[in-house]
């Protein structure tokens, strides 16, 4: 589904309801503390209309004090009471819609964080996400849009109600007979009046569908302007990894001309804001006066039959009362359609990207305890999506458990490919890959995932404290994760942390959070890797910010870092992989030569050779 789409009135009700169910979700019952609010709004201006019709007619008629008395008191007190009431409902009222703003960005972000891989890579799939947060927040289209529409909607339909059961008596007054408004009690007067009332119902909701379509289709066409918008604003300053690059290369140069073609954009994006709320109030205006003049001509119909005698003044104040608020009923309900309608198409989008299945996430199958974990890939090609050039071609392989495997090849040959297809961040394209001779795709996701303790070229540490970032977990073993921060070559570093493993990483969370380098960055993911104890360890590229000594270190623990577990280290560094009986060598894709160090290095026409000798001239005197 998508904006421009056009929704049976089915798919409307059902993209409604949905959004409604959705707020089950919201930690406070928003949609209840709504409902409660718009019944008290619409309830209680009856009360005056009714009692203030009562005093009326009483002292129009019999004037009896007593009676005078009670409909007073009784008028105050229910004021009272309810605006009492209304001030409570109101303050729950704004203090659920205020936690409602975390609610729906969790939903979002929690759809974020589970989604396949690939999808996160998608770059359509994250435009679509970054125009929903933006259509949410600045225009308010959007799942939290629902609760407006849906008060006016009980708000409007409770005064209809209320005020057709008050209206009801006004065709059953008849002029008294002989008297010369007696037409007025004519069939024809009276099918006029009912066309009268509908006349609002029918034409306000096209008009108010007309003039929210015009948000729609505009705000499609801003897509892209919207984007920059939010990258810039939001995303791009506050990047310190790019905050470097930007000074030295003197970027905000290029970020200044770009914005300023953003605005250019937005100032399409204002331009096309003010076409659309004008194109909006002509359509409202159009609807708010037809529905006044019908207003206007019941009235004169009310007034008339008073005049006529049909009934007193105390019903006339009843009559005209209950149809101005029949009026702001239709009026209400048909606004509230008319929002929920030019909603939808938003709210789909929200279930379009809420809906995107979890491919990877379809097998069920343990991978249980075993002391066996071989890995097999068999015939195994992979284009990216959304691309269509192999990365990888037919590449067979077995990894055994216990063995030490290294990938070496030049950058782009599809090493880090061949890893995230390892892991099943992506599917292959063609071929299987197994895990002890059945398809990965059998087994649970996560328990397939577990399998693996992996640093990846471009790992990601999170702002927590070091413990956590170590064991992934909020609660971990002390020892454990000082362990294999020592395995790691952390340990030292570690002694300088005055708060220890409660040390939090970067400053964004905490003031006393502590920078890290590059190198140390890498030992900590090393370390994470290591904690995990996974039957296979995966180091891509692990010492590539690590200075000589540190690498020493770490490859020389390599073998009790490993223990029995696989472990395939992927570099382009040679002589950190010598140590290994299998080298992989890659290029282009493919898988062009493979055997031990001595064996590879005696053909001197391969590509290992080239790249071996092409390394080893700067180590040589
Ligand atoms: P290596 O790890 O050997 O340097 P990679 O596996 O990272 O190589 O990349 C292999 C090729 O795949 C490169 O040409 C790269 O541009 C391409 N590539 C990597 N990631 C993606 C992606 N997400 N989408 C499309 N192409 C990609």
């Amino acid at each position: 589904m998508s904006t421009s789409k056009k929704f049976s009135p089915k798919q409307h009700f059902s993209l409604i309801m949905r959004g409604i169910r959705l707020y089950r979700a919201f930690p406070k019952p928003v949609m209840l503390s709504v409902s409660l609010s718009a019944i008290l709004d619409a309830a209680v201006p009856f009360i005056n209309i009714y009692f203030a019709a009562q005093v009326l007619n009483e002292l129009a008629g019999a004037r009896s004090m007593e009676r005078l008395i009670l409909l007073v008191i009784l008028t105050i007190g229910l004021n009272l009471g309810c605006v009492l009431i209304q001030r409570a409902i109101s303050r729950w009222e704004a203090y659920c819609n205020n936690k409602s703003f975390d609610a729906a960005y969790k939903i979002l972000s929690d759809k974020a964080l589970s989604m396949d891989y690939c999808d996160i890579e998608d770059a359509s799939i994250m435009d679509d996400y970054s125009q929903i947060r933006h259509n949410q927040w600045f225009t308010g289209y959007g799942l939290l849009k629902l609760t407006g529409p849906v008060k006016e909607m009980i708000q409007g339909l409770i005064r209809i109600v209320m005020a057709i059961a008050l209206a009801f008596t006004l065709f059953t007054f008849q002029v008294p007979y002989g008297l010369p408004y007696t037409w007025l009690d004519s069939p024809w007067i009276m099918v006029a009046v009912l066309l009268i009332f509908a006349g609002p119902v029918l034409l306000t909701p096209y008009l108010n569908l007309l003039g929210g379509k015009v948000w729609v289709e505009d705000l499609e066409k801003e897509k892209k302007a919207n984007n920059f918008f939010n990258h810039y604003f939001f995303d791009m300053h506050r990047d310190n990894i790019s905050a470097k690059d930007i000074r030295i290369y003197d970027q905000q140069r290029i970020i200044k001309a770009q914005l300023a073609k953003s605005q250019e954009w937005d100032w399409r994006n204002n331009q096309t804001w003010a076409k659309s709320m004008k194109g909006e109030a002509k359509f409202v205006a159009t609807g708010v006066a037809i529905a006044h003049i019908c207003n206007g001509v019941l009235f004169l119909y009310v007034a008339l039959k008073a005049l006529a005698g049909a009934f007193g003044v105390g019903s006339l104040i009843l009559y005209v009362g209950a149809l101005t608020q029949f009026g702001m009923g239709i009026s209400a309900v048909m606004t509230a359609f008319g929002k929920l309608y030019n909603n939808n198409p938003f709210l789909a989008k929200w279930f379009d990207f809420l809906d995107i299945p979890n491919k990877m996430q379809q097998g069920d199958m343990k991978v249980g305890d075993s002391s066996k974990y071989e890995i097999e890939f068999r015939n195994v090609s992979f284009i990216y999506p959304k691309s269509d050039e192999y990365v990888l071609k037919n590449i067979s392989i077995k990894f055994k458990t216990g063995e030490r495997h290294a990938i070496v090849g030049e950058n782009g040959s599809g090493k880090t490919t061949f890893v995230k297809l390892l892991c099943r961040l992506y599917d292959p394209t063609e071929g299987d890959i197994l895990l002890n001779d059945i398809d990965i795709k059998e087994y649970d996701y996560n328990e397939y995932m577990a399998i693996f303790g992996i640093v990846f070229q471009d790992f990601g540490l999170l702002p927590f404290t070091l413990g956590q970032n170590v064991a992934t977990c909020i609660d971990y073993d002390d020892e454990r994760v000082g362990k294999s921060l020592d395995s790691a070559g952390f340990s030292e570093r570690l002694t300088t942390m005055k708060n220890g493993l409660e040390t939090y990483l970067y400053k964004r969370f905490e003031e006393d959070g502590v920078e890290i380098s590059g190198g140390e960055a890498q030992k900590i993911a090393l370390a994470r890797a290591i904690y995990r104890d996974a039957p296979f360890i995966i180091l891509d590229e692990p010492t590539a910010t690590l200075d000589p000594i540190a690498e020493y270190e770490v490859y020389s623990k390599m073998n009790e870092i490993a223990g029995k577990k696989t472990a395939v280290f992927v570099s382009h560094r040679l002589s950190s992989c010598r140590f290994c009986d299998d080298i992989i060598v890659f290029h282009e894709g493919m898988v062009i030569q493979r055997g031990n160090h001595d064996y590879l290095l005696e053909n001197e026409n391969g590509k290992y050779y080239e790249l071996w000798n092409a390394q080893a001239q700067y180590y040589q005197v």
